[in-house]
C-alpha cells in the first residue's frame, strides 16, 4: 500500500527495536505511518526486516500515548504545562542538592534514547548537577560484555564486523536465541549454516537454530565458565590451538593452562550435565575449523559471573588465534536493545566519559573539562542497583529516569518500586503511563524512535542515522529537547543544541568518533567505530596489529568456576531462565500496543513434559510460579525444547510478575543482574 501511495514521504531511519540495526524506510502520509518496509540496501539488514520493525508501529497512534507533561499533586498525576513541569522538576532538583549534594541526584538512560540523547544527559548530571551518577540499561544486560571485553581485548565491543561473521566456516552461538530476539542475524545465520558452515549451538534450551546445530550443548544455567574451560581443556589437550599466535599476542597461557588441568570433559559434563562426548565433538569442531566465530548473547552475560563467562568465552576465539587475524572472526555479543552500544559509548557509566576514559583518570577528565568548560567530578557514581539501594536508605533523593520502565524489566521489581516510593522525587520521560510512570512525581511526554533525529549505534558498533518520519504526540518533545529545557530551567545551558552538533562536540572528544559526523552518515550510510579521520572508513574487524589493552595482548583468563547465586532445592526444585520472544521487545510498552499483540498476547511458562505431568498441567493451564523473590502468575506450555527441571518465560507483559521473581543478585564485576538462574516453585492459582 505504502509503494503505491502517491502522497507518501519516505523517510529512511534505524530500527528501534533490538540491536541488529535495520534500515527500514518508514512511509507516512497524513500525520500516520502507511507502511514500514526493509531498505533494499541497508548495511545490516539488506532488504529484509522482521516483525517488530516491519508491523510494530501501531504504539504511535496508540490513545495511551503521553501528550501532555504531567505532576503529582495531592497523590494524582495530573495535567500541567511545559513550564509548570519543569519548574516543579527544577524546583525538586535544587532542593536535593541543597540536602544532600550533588550525589543525592542520578539519572537512568536507556537504549531507547538516541547517542546525542544519551550524550547529553551525562553532561547534565556532570556538568550541570556535578555527579557521575548516571548509568544506562547495558547495566542490565551486557555490562559484562563491556568489562570482559575491555579486560581481554581493550575495546568495549564485538571483535568484528556481522558480514565477516558470516563467513565463518564454524560459528560457536552461546546463549542466544537470534531466531527470536535478533530475527535478522538469525535468519543471516541460518542461510550460512544451509549453506555449509558448521554450527555448535551452546544454549539449555533448544533454541530455534540449535535443530540445525552439529551439536546443541545444553548446560546447567549458571555452569558456561565450567562448559568453557572443559571445551579449552580439550582445544590444549589436543594440540588445536594456534601457538605462534599465543606466543607474540596473548598474555596468560601459563596461568589458563594449569588451570585447566582441573577441567577435563569429565569433569566439565559433571559440572555442567553435557556429556563429555559432546564437549569434546563441539571442542574439535570450533578447534579444526580455518575460520571460527563466537556470536553470543545475554546467556553468557546475566550471571552471577557474567564477565567471567565472557573473558573464558574470549579464551576459546584466542587459543585458535581466530582474533585480530583474518583466520577467524572473533567474540561478537548479540545487543539486545536498539542503541545498547551507544548508549555506553557516549559516557552514560558511572565510571566512564564519552569514549570510555575513566573518571578516575585525570587526563581522561582533563579532555572532556577542555571541551566542557567544566570540572569533572572524579569520584565514580552509582551503578543502577546502586541507586535504588541509596533511594531506600535515603541517600539519593532524586532521580531521573529517562526511557525505562525500571519496574517492569529490573531485577527483584518488589524493592525497585520500594525504591521509587522513597525517593522525594523521581521524574520520568515516557511514551505511556508505565509502570514506572505511574509512580514519578513528574512525567515528560516524549517523542518514539519514530519522531526524532539523531543516530543510534547497533551491535557491530556502526553508527547508522535515526530521522524523524513524523512530529511528536500532542506537545510531546524529544528526550533532546527535555534534557536541555531542564538545563535552562536549573540556569544553566549545554552547549550543542542540535543533534548534530552534540555528535560533533562528541567527536571533539572522543578521538575513536572522531571521523564521525551527520553529513557524513547521511552520504555514507553507517561508519563503525574506532573511526578517527572524516577521510578514512572505521574499522569493521579490530585489532588487527595490537590489541588494545596496556600491553597490547589479549589477556586470557583463569578464572575458575563458581556456582551460580541460587540453586534449585526441595522447597524451589525448578530453575528459571528469563528471555524474549519473536513478537514483543522488552516490557511490551511499544508492542503490546500494536497488532503484535495478535501473535502473542500472554507471558507464557515453557516447562518440560515430564515437569509438566508432575505437576499435573496442560498447555494453556494458569501456573503460579514463586521464588524466594516473588510470584508471577503466566499460562503454562508444554514444550520440548526444554531440560527437565527448568522452566523459561519472557517479561514483556509487566502484569504477569515475571520480575518480582528475580533475585538482586548480580555479576560480582559488573552488577549486571543474575537474571538467568532463579530457583522457582509452581502452584496451580487456588493454592493459597
Ligand atoms: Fe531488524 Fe531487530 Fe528491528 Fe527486527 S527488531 S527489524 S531484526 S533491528
Amino acid at each position: 500500500r505504502g509503494d503505491t501511495a502517491p502522497q507518501a514521504k519516505r523517510t529512511r531511519t534505524t530500527c528501534g527495536y533490538c540491536g541488529v540495526g535495520c534500515s527500514l524506510d518508514v512511509l507516512t502520509a497524513d500525520g500516520d505511518v502507511i507502511a514500514v518496509l526493509p531498505g533494499h540496501d541497508g548495511p545490516v539488514n539488506r532488504g529484509h526486516a522482521c516483525v517488530k520493525g516491519r508491523f510494530a508501529h501501531g504504539f504511535l497512534r496508540s490513545p495511551e500515548r503521553l501528550t501532555q507533561p504531567l505532576v503529582r499533586r495531592a497523590g494524582r498525576l495530573e495535567p500541567v504545562s511545559w513550564r509548570e513541569a519543569l519548574d516543579h522538576a527544577a524546583r525538586g532538583l535544587r532542593a536535593a542538592v541543597a540536602a544532600g549534594g550533588p550525589d543525592a541526584v542520578a539519572a537512568i538512560s536507556s537504549a531507547r534514547a538516541t547517542n546525542e540523547e544519551n550524550y547529553l544527559l551525562q553532561k547534565f548530571m556532570r556538568v550541570v548537577i556535578g555527579t557521575n551518577s548516571v548509568d544506562n540499561c547495558s547495566r542490565l544486560c551486557h555490562a559484562p560484555s563491556a568489562a570482559g571485553l575491555t579486560q581481554t581485548f581493550g575495546l568495549s565491543g564485538g571483535t568484528d564486523s556481522f558480514d565477516d561473521v558470516e563467513r565463518a566456516d564454524c560459528l560457536l552461538l552461546v546463549g542466544a536465541n537470534p531466531a527470536e530476539a535478533h530475527p535478522v542475524v538469525g535468519a543471516r545465520l541460518l542461510q550460512r549454516v544451509l549453506r555449509g558452515a558448521r554450527l555448535v549451538v551452546a544454549d539449555p534450551r533448544s533454541v530455534g537454530l540449535a535443530r540445525y546445530a552439529d551439536v546443541h550443548l545444553r548446560p546447567r544455567p549458571g555452569t558456561n565458565v565450567a562448559l568453557f574451560h572443559g571445551l579449552a581443556h580439550v582445544l590444549l589437550a589436543e594440540g588445536l590451538i594456534d601457538e605462534e599466535f599465543l606466543r607474540r599476542r596473548a598474555a596468560g597461557l601459563p596461568e589458563l593452562t594449569a588451570l585447566l588441568a582441573d577441567y577435563s570433559p569429565e569433569r566439565a559434563a559433571a559440572i555442567t550435565g553435557v556429556p563429555a562426548g559432546d564437549l569434546v565433538a563441539a571442542a574439535r569442531l570450533f578447534g579444526r575449523a580455518e575460520k571460527p566465530a563466537i556470536v553470543y548473547g545475554l546467556g553468557v552475560t546475566e550471571h552471577l559471573h557474567g564477565t567471567d563467562g565472557v573473558r573464558t568465552l574470549s579464551n576459546l576465539a584466542i587459543l585458535r588465534g581466530a582474533v585480530g587475524t583474518g583466520r577467524g572472526f572473533g567474540v561478537n555479543p548479540l545487543r539486545g536493545q536498539n542503541n545498547v552500544q551507544g548508549a555506553s559509548d557516549m559516557g552514560a557509566l558511572p565510571d566512564l566519559l564519552p569514549g570510555y576514559g575513566k573518571v578516575t583518570d585525570p587526563a581522561a577528565r582533563s579532555r572532556a573539562e577542555q571541551v566542557w568548560g567544566t570540572p569533572v567530578p572524579p569520584r565514580p557514581g552509582l551503578r543502577i542497583p546502586e541507586m535504588f539501594a541509596a533511594a531506600r536508605s535515603g541517600e539519593l533523593r532524586a532521580l531521573w529516569i529517562v526511557g525505562e520502565d525500571v519496574c517492569a524489566t529490573d531485577p527483584d521489581s518488589t524493592h525497585v518500586i520500594e525504591a521509587l516510593d522513597a525517593c522525594p522525587l523521581v521524574v520520568c520521560n515516557e511514551l505511556f503511563l508505565s509502570e514506572t510512570a505511574r509512580r514519578a512525581d513528574v512525567v515528560f511526554p516524549v517523542a518514539s524512535w519514530l519522531e526524532k533525529e539523531g543516530t543510534f549505534v547497533n551491535f557491530d558498533r556502526r553508527f547508522q542515522r535515526v530521522r524523524a518520519a513524523l512530529g511528536p504526540a500532542g506537545a510531546a518533545r524529544t528526550d533532546f529537547e527535555v534534557i536541555h529545557a531542564l538545563a535552562a530551567a536549573l540556569g544553566s545551558g549545554l552547549g550543542c543544541p542540535t543533534p548534530a552538533e552534540a555528535l560533533a562536540e562528541c567527536a571533539r572528544l572522543v578521538p575513536a568518533f572522531a571521523g564521525l559526523s551527520h553529513e557524513r552518515l547521511d552520504r555514507e550510510g553507517a561508519v563503525p567505530w574506532p573511526c578517527p579521520d572524516p577521510a578514512r572508513p572505521g574499522e569493521a574487524a579490530l585489532y588487527r596489529d595490537r590489541f588494545a589493552t596496556p600491553d597490547g595482548l589479549a589477556q586470557l583468563s583463569a578464572a575458575p568456576y563458581l556456582p551460580p547465586g541460587e540453586q534449585p532445592d526441595d522447597r524451589y526444585p525448578l530453575v528459571l531462565v528469563t528471555g524474549r520472544r519473536w513478537a514483543h521487545y522488552n516490557s511490551g510498552g511499544m508492542t503490546r500496543r500494536t497488532d503484535n499483540l495478535r501473535l502473542d498476547s500472554v507471558d507464557r511458562l515453557d516447562l518440560h513434559p515430564a515437569d509438566a505431568a508432575r505437576y499435573g498441567l496442560r498447555d494453556g493451564d494458569r501456573v503460579e510460579v514463586e521464588s524466594r523473590h516473588g510470584r508471577a502468575c503466566l499460562v503454562a506450555r508444554v514444550s520440548d525444547d526444554m531440560s527437565p527441571g527448568q522452566v523459561f518465560c519472557a517479561f514483556h507483559f509487566p502484569a504477569s510478575g515475571v520480575n518480582t521473581l528475580t533475585s538482586d543478585r548480580a555479576d560480582t564485576v559488573t552488577s549486571c543482574p543474575e537474571y538467568k538462574v532463579t530457583a522457582v516453585r509452581l502452584a496451580t492459582p487456588s493454592e493459597p
